[in-house]
């Protein structure tokens, strides 16, 4: 378990697991012979992707950024993916229960993001975390809800509408604070409506940079996944973030780091993006 102190905050990186992402999908237009550097693909080129949360303790609240995959997967996809659902498990090692989250935030709403939202009982969907007020980005949702052919497969109505419905999500219009030192900012790329969680405590800021930097292999400003819906844009996306998070030195999380769930950015002196070591 990775655990953290920034400013006033706890912060607690925990896992639900691992799962097979297709490394060519992952890397974009990288060519194997040069990602295959950092990350080391299987016979049928798959990569171990982490599915990375984050537990904020700020003293008032306990805030979970990302569900991870969940528990409800349909057959054929667990076949793909394999649903690790680990969550629950490592949330307990932590010293978390599912009551004791008071905010749930999803960065989008692709099923590896939000899975567990939600679980399965009996014939109902109910929310995991009872006592939560969910966050997602309204236009996310809008997007989820076309099911279009590009992307229609990674949206899962079960893991958002039953909480729409109770009134325990609530959907967002664009940038905002949630609770004083948390709050979420629209940074398109992996999806047009995708949102980071800055966390800022004691003049310290850490940035759960989602999809838009998913593993610390990814911080070329033009690597960028196939999976991205405006590729293009998730590089003007990386910039704008580098040029506050390098100088002003904010903890980055990646999602889907199986090794390295967070750490800081620098420049080398060629200029490129590179992780820092942690001391
Ligand atoms: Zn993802």
């Amino acid at each position: 378990m990775h655990r953290l102190t920034l400013g006033d905050f706890e912060l607690t990186a925990v896992s639900d697991g691992t799962y097979p992402l297709d490394g060519g999908a992952f890397f974009g237009v990288v060519p194997k012979i040069i990602w295959s550097k950092k990350v080391t693909a299987d016979e049928n080129n798959f990569v171990a992707a982490g599915l990375n949360s984050v537990v904020v303790r700020t003293g008032r609240e306990t805030i979970l950024i990302e569900t991870g995959i969940g528990n409800k997967l349909p057959e054929k996809l667990v076949q793909i993916y394999k649903q690790p659902a680990k969550l629950l498990d490592n949330l307990h090692a932590a010293g978390v229960a599912p009551e004791d989250i008071d905010i749930v935030i999803n960065t989008h709403l692709h099923f590896d993001h939000c899975g567990w939202n939600t679980v399965r009982r009996g014939d109902q969907i109910v929310a995991t975390f009872p006592n939560a007020k969910y966050y997602a980005q309204e236009k996310e949702w809008e997007h989820g809800r076309l099911q279009l052919e590009r992307d229609a497969i990674s949206y899962r109505s079960p893991n958002y509408d039953p909480l729409l419905e109770t009134g325990q999500m609530v959907l967002l219009n664009g940038d905002a604070e949630l609770v004083p030192g948390i709050s979420v900012k629209v940074l398109p790329g992996h999806t047009a409506n995708m949102e980071a969680v800055i966390i800022e405590s004691g003049s310290r800021k850490a940035c759960y940079i989602s999809d838009l930097i998913p593993t610390s292999a990814h911080l070329d400003m033009t690597w960028v996944m196939a999976f991205d819906v405006l590729p293009l844009q998730s590089i003007e996306s990386r910039k704008k973030y580098y040029a506050s998070a390098i100088p002003e030195k904010w903890l980055t999380v990646f999602t889907h780091d199986d090794q390295t769930p967070w750490g800081y950015v620098e420049r080398d002196e060629r200029g490129k993006v590179e992780l820092k070591a942690l001391k």
